[in-house]
């Protein structure tokens, strides 16, 4: 059988048979791919830590036809994110991205600006980076990159740029201002525009640009969530664990 092989994330692992690893893997080039990794939960197997969660790595793998499983025959680590996984909060933060992505990603098919996505801001995690911010950024792209992000900036009502405090339209697909709002549910803070521009405009940085502050970073974090959940139609249970935990 023909061996394959191509770069991706490991987004999560669950236990398979009796000795096995089932891989949830995201390729740069075929998007979702499935892998059993045999004999991954033996002591000293020839996985060692490349399938820890985020883990980069070149994976080599066979397919037989009309199976939904891969089977991996060697993994190689290419990057580690492991050592940034010992603070509780940014693992459930991590745990949250790769259910997203899990989510939204049809199998083989790759998606480019995803897993580049996904790559950058783990680097700049790995360096010591803003998890708030870096975690705004990350739900911003992940709706724009799935279609998912209307414009915030504009009102759909009067099609003036909004000034002031914005409502979201009750189906998500943008906002109106206070005089056309039909329902007055949820407020998008008036920083949410110029945070989605700024990010539209630049790659992921460590620390939290100016004027983007803590505080304007949660209400911004509140409508893409309210955003994510309702094109999910569910909330992830990563982000309960992640609210109920931090
Ligand atoms: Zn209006």
């Amino acid at each position: 059988m023909p061996i394959d092989q191509c770069e991706a994330i490991v987004l999560r692992t669950y236990h398979f048979a009796d000795q096995d690893k089932i891989a949830v893997l995201f390729s740069r080039e075929k998007g979702l791919l499935r892998g059993v990794a045999k004999g991954a939960r033996k002591f000293g197997n020839r996985f060692g830590s490349s399938l820890e969660p985020l883990s980069v790595v070149r994976v080599f793998y066979y397919e037989k036809e009309r199976r939904d499983l891969i089977t991996i025959s060697n993994c190689d680590l290419l990057e580690s994110f492991f050592e940034i996984q010992k603070d509780l909060r940014t693992t459930f933060t991590l745990s949250y991205f790769a259910e997203l992505i899990e989510e939204v990603s049809p199998s083989r098919a790759g998606d480019e600006v995803l897993y580049r996505l996904l790559l950058s801001v783990l680097r700049c995690l790995g360096a010591g980076g803003n998890l708030p911010f870096l975690t705004a950024y990350f739900e911003a792209w992940f709706l724009r990159a799935a279609g998912l992000l209307p414009e915030l900036g504009r009102c759909k009502g009067c099609r003036k740029p909004v000034a002031g405090p914005a409502w979201l339209a009750p189906k998500g697909d943008g906002a109106y201002c206070g005089a056309c709002a039909p329902s007055k549910k949820e407020e998008i803070p008036p920083e949410a525009a110029a945070f989605l521009e700024w990010a539209r405009k630049n790659p992921p940085s460590e620390s939290c640009p100016m004027p983007f502050a803590a505080g304007s970073l949660a209400g911004i974090r509140k409508v893409l969530q309210t955003l994510i959940v309702y094109h999910l139609e569910k909330e992830p249970k990563t982000l309960r664990h992640l609210k109920d935990n931090t």
